[in-house]
């Protein structure tokens, strides 16, 4: 399988081979983990699982954005050592056994169903936390196989998303307990196809979830992860944390404070990076400002598309 880029600065994915990371850091004690908003769906009566790998590197629609602001190395504990091994562990087990992973992978399932029952909770696991795999086309039978447990992701990939809803022709059928969120990109067009398809749109925003976009009603994703309930024709709002409040490629939304949910901050007026990345956004209409910043994860490792900006106004 071709690996792609990661926006993880702690992987070594692309230094060692799978099986130099097996040999130096052993095989993953688990594949299925939790994080603390996976641990809210409790509290409506889910137990859900999530498997993560090292972001990106099977991820096809990943944008620069979504690769450097990815909750899958951003996101609390996830730029610890413990998690980011773990995750090149668990990449490199897949890639070098594939076979060993996926029935490592269903035994762990059959694990959850267990603990689910000892709880009185609906299963439910999340398989691409940190990817974005086609497992309904390279391994249909895990959903044949647990027809009670149900599945959820994201995907940025549109005609995934699309297939998923039945409006687009697929080459296998799409299974019955698999539900995905679209993740929204810069194009509009393509999130209002999904959104009037029936399905659901996720969507970053800073520094405020609005009550619409798209004309959408707009949940807030923050709540819980059990993408699956939620009503189709619906954005999920999420929003922005860490290097996403300073994102300048357009993967977080601002909308106005003034001019409302349907007109955004677009133009960046500025961004500096001195230790830490400061952003400045102004509305084209009424010029409302809005700045953020963040200690700089990536110790100016300029993007090029954020070079051109470094200076300018802060
Ligand atoms: S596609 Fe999703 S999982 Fe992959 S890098 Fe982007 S945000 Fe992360």
């Amino acid at each position: 399988m071709q690996l792609l880029r990661s926006g993880d600065p702690n992987t070594r994915i692309h230094e060692l081979s799978p099986t130099q990371i097996l040999d130096l850091k052993g095989f993953p004690s688990y594949l299925l983990g939790s994080s603390a908003k996976i641990e809210k769906s409790k509290e409506i009566g889910v137990l859900s699982r999530v498997l993560y790998f090292t972001p990106g590197i099977f991820c096809s629609a990943a944008d620069t954005g979504c690769l450097l602001a990815c909750l899958g190395h951003t996101s609390g504990r996830m730029g610890l050592p413990d998690s980011f091994t773990a995750r090149d562990k668990r990449s490199a087990f897949f890639l070098k056994h594939e076979d060993a992973f996926i029935e490592r992978l269903k035994a762990e399932i059959h694990l959850l169903k267990a603990d689910s029952l000892l709880h009185g909770l609906r299963p439910a696991v999340r398989l691409n936390g940190s990817s974005d795999l086609a497992w309904e086309r390279r391994f249909p039978e895990v959903f044949q196989q647990f027809p009670d447990v149900e599945f959820y992701d994201y995907t940025k990939i549109f005609p995934r998303a699309m297939q998923a809803l039945g409006a687009r022709p697929s080459s296998v059928p799409w299974p019955e307990n698999y539900r995905l969120t679209y993740s929204a990109g810069s194009d509009d067009r393509l999130a209002r196809q999904v959104l009037e398809s029936g399905g659901t749109v996720a969507v970053v925003f800073h520094p405020n979830i609005p009550s619409s976009w798209l004309g959408a009603q707009v949940l807030d994703g923050d709540v819980h992860d059990v993408r699956y309930l939620d009503p189709g024709g619906s954005v999920v709002g999420l929003k922005a944390k860490g290097i996403a409040k300073v994102d300048v490629t357009g993967f977080t939304r601002r909308p106005c404070p003034d001019c409302g949910p349907e007109h955004e901050l677009q133009f960046l007026l500025g961004i500096r990076r001195d230790g830490t990345v400061r952003t400045k956004h102004s509305c084209d209409r009424c010029r409302s400002e809005l700045e953020a910043s963040i200690r700089d994860p990536y110790r100016n490792r300029l993007l090029p598309d954020q070079s051109a900006h470094q200076g300018m106004g802060l």
